[in-house]
């Protein structure tokens, strides 16, 4: 469906849950977080439901986001029935690929087609600080075996202080190199201040061309990352949130909106 910019709208991201098994500096406040009770959390038949609403007003790729999916049980059978929906032609998930290397082929066996893999470093001390204590090895583990199993194209996530020349930017750029990966580098965004952040190599950011909606774990959609728009999916039919959200997408997003990327999926 086009919104009211003529933008067309068919994809949606889809944060599964607001938990996640590392603190990046730069996404989790220090002082923790206040987790979504789990009653308020969507269930996969709720959101199974919702998308195949979605899907008839246009949606048709769908990235699974978080916190950290992974993370969420049973979340194999939730790719596979999202998956099982005909219109759905491009299926991906964020990770921050910790547990990668145990879920790659089940994933790609229930429809996933592709990852973007967080990687901010490769020195095993820089990944550990800024990740407050992972452990990069998995991560590199996880992408190998995500190769093998034929997840393509695979794309590396990387954020970066302020420019591409960082030390740890031309490690994951060398690395993503010789591996014959996709590199992102994204600006890190002030949380607090909710400042914008381009991706190089990728389309966030671009407003006039932004096509996407967000699903937040305890269903809250919305048409912008930074705005403050968003309608509760369990308190309204689904058509009416669709509807209401996609002719409520704004021009641009305001620099200022509150915004958590745990919650929210980056
Ligand atoms: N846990 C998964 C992961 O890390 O890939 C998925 C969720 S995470 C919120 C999605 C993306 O948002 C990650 O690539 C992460 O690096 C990015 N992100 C989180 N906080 C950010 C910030 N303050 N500025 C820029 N990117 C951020
Ligand atoms: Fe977790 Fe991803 Fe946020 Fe890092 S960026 S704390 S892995 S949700």
């Amino acid at each position: 469906m086009l919104d009211q910019f003529g933008r067309e709208i068919n994809y949606l991201r889809i944060s599964v849950t607001d938990r996640c098994n590392l603190r990046c500096i730069y996404c989790m406040p220090e002082e923790g977080i206040k987790l979504i009770k789990h009653e308020d959390v969507l269930s996969y038949e709720e959101i199974f439901e919702f998308v195949k609403v979605a899907v008839q007003f246009g949606i048709n790729k769908i990235r699974f986001t978080g916190g950290e999916p992974l993370v969420r049980k049973g979340f194999v059978n939730l790719v596979k029935m999202i998956s099982s929906i005909k219109e759905i032609k491009d299926l991906s998930l964020t990770t921050n690929g910790l547990l990668l290397s145990h879920y790659a082929k089940e994933l790609k066996e229930a429809g996933l087609m592709r990852v973007n893999v967080s990687l901010d470093a490769i020195d095993k001390n820089e990944y550990s600080r800024i990740t407050c204590g992972g452990n990069v090895e998995e991560v590199l583990n996880g992408i190998r075996i995500a190769k093998e199993v034929g997840l393509s194209p695979i794309k590396i996530n990387c954020v970066i202080q302020k420019s591409t020349k960082e030390k740890n930017a031309i490690d994951v750029k060398n690395y993503c190199e010789e591996n014959e990966l996709i590199p992102r580098f994204i600006q890190e965004m002030d949380i607090e201040k909710g400042e914008f952040g381009v991706v190089h190599g990728g389309n966030g950011g671009d407003c006039e061309n932004c096509n996407r909606l967000r699903l937040t774990s305890d269903g809250n959609l919305k048409p912008c990352l930074f705005n403050d728009i968003s309608i509760n999916i369990r308190k309204v039919k689904y058509d009416e949130a669709i509807k209401f959200v996609i002719e409520n997408k704004p021009a641009c997003g305001l620099s200022g909106a509150s915004h958590k990327f745990y919650n929210i999926g980056g």
